[in-house]
């Protein structure tokens, strides 16, 4: 049996994506910038598109930017809000710790141009919450950007309150919703979002394809210069079979949204019940505001690496925190971020599960995980240590 349950990593392209592309590709594949009527067709296809999305997020199409992906929408709204902040002398900006790269790094690379950054600890309940986004927030705050939802740990952020926060105190509220969007209903009007960054790839569309919605009004600045496309803030001639194609995702994510979450969310708790049995296990993440195909769990005495490899071997696609995997020596930063320890931290895995998983492939994980980490942990000196009290559990 071949599993599939790397689903926050990114997603199979569903039939109806790859359907809505095919014509981009075989008739309408004029420029939407042309003036003429193959042109024409193709930008007629690019605005279908546009409000699609829009749609689907409770906004108007103007206010929906096409982008190569959740990385590039991540650091356009971040770079524009700095912009903006420090035009009026703010150059504070507040997120957390266990944010995406695209996120972190971005906000490295501003601090080095002076801002202050403050990342808010996630330690308790593996989230955060409102009122310490409200405590942190300071005369000279120019953007809060928290994430909608975490893609390793599963945690879903309290969004309408902190928009809410954010709206009281007059502040931009940017949120990388690349995990949520498709899988968790959102409605950026409702929520007070001014900006939001989406991934077609994580929502059973092409990969290479994103969105930033921008509340209208909000002086968005270009990352890529060039051509007036995107009216002008995003220059470069339109991936109108990507874009297309993630537009249909999105809108069969969305018309489907509550069976989808009803069908993901009992697979998901069968297998949290069920990983939970390992002895000196725990969970990662929010226990009840989660992602609905989010597990993720440490195991104590194991590496992650092996844990992969061998479950690959059992027909698993699965991820891991730790350290190789990811081509560094350290563990992942939200692991680390919601307290576990290096050693406990190298020991993860994340499964993640969409609507074409099925619960045959959930008993199979049920079967094989279990075996795999006592099989590894017959083979490790650390658990060795730990049995014979040389080491203390800490799990
Ligand atoms: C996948 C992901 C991204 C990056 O999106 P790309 O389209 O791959 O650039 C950003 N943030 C989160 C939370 C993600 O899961």
């Amino acid at each position: 049996m071949q599993v599939y349950a790397d689903n926050a990593a990114t997603t199979k392209i569903s039939k109806v994506a790859l359907d809505a592309m095919m014509p981009c590709f075989e008739t309408i594949y004029g420029n939407p910038s042309s003036l003429h009527s193959a042109g024409q067709e193709a930008k007629e296809a690019l605005e279908a598109a546009r409000a699609k999305v829009a749609q689907c997020l409770g906004c108007e199409p103007r206010e929906i930017y096409f982008t190569s992906g959740g990385s590039e929408a991540d650091n356009q709204a971040i770079i524009s809000a700095a912009r903006y902040g420090a035009r009026k002398g703010k150059k504070h900006i507040i997120s957390t710790a266990f944010e995406h790269h695209a996120v972190l790094h971005t906000l490295e690379k501003l601090e080095k141009e002076g801002f202050e950054v403050t990342l808010l600890d996630v330690h308790q309940g593996h989230n955060i919450t409102a009122q310490q986004v409200k405590d942190a927030i300071r005369e000279d705050t120019c953007l809060v950007t928290t994430m909608y939802a975490n893609n390793e740990i599963g945690s879903v952020l309290p969004i309408s309150q902190i928009g809410a926060v954010c709206k009281e105190a007059g502040i931009p509220f940017h949120t990388d919703a690349v995990q949520a969007v498709g899988h968790i209903e959102i409605d950026v009007q409702a929520q007070n979002i001014d900006m939001l960054s989406l991934s077609g790839h994580k929502f059973h569309g092409p990969k290479g394809v994103g969105a930033l919605y921008v509340r209208r009004g909000f002086p968005l600045v270009n990352i890529i210069d060039g051509g007036a496309q995107e009216r002008g803030k995003r220059a470069g001639t339109e991936n109108l079979p990507a874009i297309c194609g993630m537009a249909a995702a999105l809108e069969d994510a969305c018309a489907h949204l509550e069976e989808n979450t009803v069908k993901v969310t009992a697979m998901r708790d069968r297998l949290i019940e069920g990983l939970k049995q390992i002895p000196h296990s725990a969970l990662n993440g929010d226990e009840v505001n989660r992602l609905p195909g989010n597990v993720n769990f440490c195991f104590e005495g194991i590496e992650g690496e092996s844990l992969l490899l061998l479950l690959d071997m059992k027909g698993v696609c699965a991820s891991s925190g730790s350290a190789c995997t990811s081509g560094s020596l350290d563990p992942s930063h939200v692991l680390l971020a919601i307290g576990r320890v290096h050693d406990v931290a190298h020991g993860s895995l994340r499964l993640s599960l969409c609507e074409y998983n099925t619960e045959e492939e959930v008993d199979h994980i049920l079967q094989v995980v279990p075996e795999v980490v006592s099989y590894l942990r017959g083979m490790s000196p650390v658990w060795r240590d730990l049995q014979n009290g040389k080491r203390e559990y800490i799990l």
